[in-house]
């Protein structure tokens, strides 16, 4: 028998955690409800859930505190559901250690494949168990090839500079979740990187032109407006 993911989902309106709730059992996961900052607190320490969905706007906290105070003991993944005007709120929430974000209205696909990959990237650390056993990450005609720093398009080098292959790099690695643009300068240039975004953007649109058949509308890597970019999950 297999043992169930258990799910917090912590929301004061009922008729969301009924929906949230109704997704999720519905695809086998166990679920539990809480509708106050302090009984999420109380419920993570007791029922210790593999997952938590955190609403920012509760009742009695600030669901930013809870993920602050969740992160002081535990990397048990967070993803933040918030509503689509507060940019800030999602990056705050995810440079403060949520693991990924969805924005309301939302539908059940989008929370289930943002679960899948929360969970899936917890037990496999920082990289996925494929990259690790193949050094190479697939999507569609995409391939990067870890080994050979060459990201692929239909076994055809895309020829990417040595920083486009980087952004693309990590996004691979996180595939599936939206990294911010924060996160990302960090990453790649160090703590002290600072100034716009502007190098990333300079270097996103040219990788755009490398790997994608209509760079308006990519199909691999997306924008995350205001916040950052998200890699497809790999097949
Ligand atoms: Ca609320």
């Amino acid at each position: 028998m297999n043992i169930r993911d258990r799910i917090l989902v912590v929301e004061d309106e009922k008729s969301i955690s009924s929906f949230i709730r109704a997704i999720l059992t519905s695809n086998d996961y166990e679920v539990l409800i809480a509708h106050t900052g302090s009984e999420a607190c109380s419920m993570i320490s007791s029922h210790c859930p593999d997952l938590v969905v955190l609403d920012l706007g509760l009742p009695d906290m600030d669901g930013m505190d809870i993920i602050a105070s969740v992160r002081r003991w535990t990397q048990l993944p967070i993803i933040v559901v918030s509503a689509r005007s507060f940019e800030k709120d999602k990056v705050r929430a995810l440079d403060m250690g949520a693991d990924d974000y969805i924005t309301k209205p939302f539908g059940a696909a989008e929370l289930l494949a943002r679960v899948r990959v929360a969970i899936r990237h917890t037990r496999s650390s920082s990289t996925s168990p494929s990259i690790a056993a193949t050094g190479k990450f697939t999507a569609g005609e995409l391939t990067i090839d870890y080994d050979k720093h060459q990201v692929l398009i239909n076994g055809v080098n895309a020829k990417l500079t040595q920083n486009e292959f980087r952004i693309v790099s990590l996004l691979g690695k996180c595939a599936g979740r939206v990294l911010t643009y924060d996160f990302i300068m960090k990453e790649l240039w160090g703590p002290q990187s600072k100034g716009g975004n502007q190098i990333l953007r300079v270097n996103m649109a040219n990788i755009r032109r490398k790997i994608e058949k209509n760079p308006a509308e990519p199909r691999y890597i997306f924008t995350e407006v205001g916040v950052g970019y998200r890699m497809i999950e790999g097949d």
